[in-house]
């Protein structure tokens, strides 16, 4: 959580042209164009209402198996059950949702769908087999950009979070005239944004807010003394819990192993996901060094300064030492340019990317597919966006990705995306597609470092 709002562009013409725009189609609090929250939806009291009467009529049982979590160490066992953390989460969200404006968001859940389908082995939906499952993350209102889960796999997103990642440019400023909507084939973005949600599903994969929380409340204690009883936590008691937790929310602190431990999960989510890149977190972090710039530009944070998440700076430092190694030390990012095997490679700025944030996407990407032994010309396809199977648009014809393939067919990896229209020939590209110079450029270096490489070591 970090306790301070994004400040508007510093162009003050600018920002007084889309205050006033916002005051002309103020919707309550929708940022967003089109998005509806909830407590201008009337229709969803009766849907609440539906899903409590179902909610109650889930039995409670205390013999949930505790899996260990890779990341996160679990040296204190924790006490409380599915059941339980779903009944505390589900009175702690709808406290939650009383307090604030909650909306569905289709862009969100696209996202935690492409999470959820390349992780099937740590995440899943309400599925019916699995006693933990993820809700739909949502977004509320909020100016602070935030991002938080509940128990029970409840989570929710500031619309500030999104809003901050889809502007265009990244200098700790929010600019509403130029934001990037996220998916399709805005890759870069969505990357961010897929970070910020992988995290929260690292908390809650890694269990972390059953232990913090069984530490908090004494969870632990309350089961043992019911469990002892015959019973288990009670419907009012687990309804206290979770109304306490939200009220009490902002005072919580995650450890700072837990908030590693979800980065770490975050990172490897996103590397599972062909599109999402692991440079996403770097361009989160990047933004928000730019922000604590502005708004502490001495570096000292007031004392009453509460971010339970360990300095941005060490963050930004340990996802880029993730990349590092997973590449196995072939890629590097040195102010703002990228190296692979020591050789720069020309990266470029587009209308859609400033090239600090595209050098970020291609280090994680080429990173993830050097992990899997695909960087090899040989398992290269370019796919135009319109054809391809995830992060597509029918209506865009003059871009594609540069896609590797693992040799079994299993794997993929979007390196990136280049303007190239497929139905031209290479010199008509090159006369009339927009970018189509800089980003050959930049593919065919790609591709001579995979071949370079190959060279020397023989394919291997
Ligand atoms: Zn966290």
């Amino acid at each position: 959580m970090i306790s301070y709002a994004i400040p508007m562009t510093g162009n003050p013409e600018i920002q007084e042209r889309s205050a006033a725009r916002g005051a002309g189609q103020h919707q309550k609090t929708s940022l967003r164009r089109g998005r509806i929250f909830t407590k201008e939806l009337c229709g969803m009291n009766t849907k609440k209402k539906c899903m409590l009467a179902v909610g109650l009529a889930f039995g409670m049982s205390l013999c949930a198996a505790v899996q260990p979590a890779p990341f996160v160490s679990s040296a204190a066992a924790h006490f409380m059950t599915s059941a339980e953390e779903h009944e505390i989460g589900r009175a702690a969200a709808e406290r939650f949702e009383e307090k604030n404006d909650v909306a569905m968001d289709d862009d969100l859940i696209t996202i935690q769908q492409r999470l959820i389908a390349s992780n099937p082995e740590y995440l899943n939906w309400n599925d019916g087999v699995h006693k933990r499952w993820l809700e739909p993350m949502k977004m509320y209102h909020s100016d602070q950009p935030n991002a938080f889960m509940l128990p029970g796999g409840y989570g929710y997103m500031a619309d500030s979070m999104v809003n901050f990642m889809d502007t265009y440019q990244n200098d700790g400023y929010l600019n509403k005239n130029r934001m990037r909507p996220l998916n399709k084939t805005n890759i870069y973005n969505t990357s961010a944004v897929a970070f910020v949600m992988a995290h929260e599903f690292g908390h809650w994969a890694g269990k972390d807010h059953l232990e913090s929380y069984d530490k908090q409340y004494g969870l632990n204690i309350i089961s043992n003394i019911l469990g002892a009883l015959g019973g288990s936590v009670s419907a009012m008691t687990a309804r206290q819990i979770g109304i306490n937790l939200v009220d009490t929310l902002w005072e919580r602190k995650m450890s700072l192993s837990q908030e590693m431990g979800a980065d770490e999960w975050g990172l490897q989510f996103l590397e599972n996901v062909p599109e999402y890149s692991t440079g996403g977190a770097l361009i989160k972090f990047d933004r928000f060094l730019r922000l604590e710039e502005i708004r502490y530009p001495d570096g000292k944070f007031p004392k009453n300064y509460r971010n339970p998440h360990p300095g941005t700076e060490k963050r930004f430092d340990r996802a880029m030492d993730y990349i590092r190694k997973t590449s196995n030390n072939r890629v590097m990012v040195l102010s703002s340019e990228l190296y692979i095997d020591g050789q720069r490679i020309p990266v470029y700025g587009r209308e859609d990317i400033v090239k600090r944030e595209r050098v970020f996407y291609l280090a994680g990407q080429i990173a993830a597919a050097i992990k899997y032994d695909m960087f090899h010309e040989r398992c290269v396809r370019f796919v135009p966006v319109a054809q391809s199977p995830v992060a597509d648009d029918p209506d865009r014809h003059n871009e594609g990705y540069l896609v590797v393939v693992n040799d079994d067919r299993t794997m993929s990896k979007f390196l990136d995306k280049f303007r190239y229209d497929t139905s031209r020939s290479f010199e008509e590209n090159m006369a009339v597609t927009m970018y189509a110079n800089g980003d050959m450029e930049t593919l065919g270096s790609i591709v001579d470092a995979m071949n370079l490489y190959d060279a020397k070591n023989h394919g291997k």
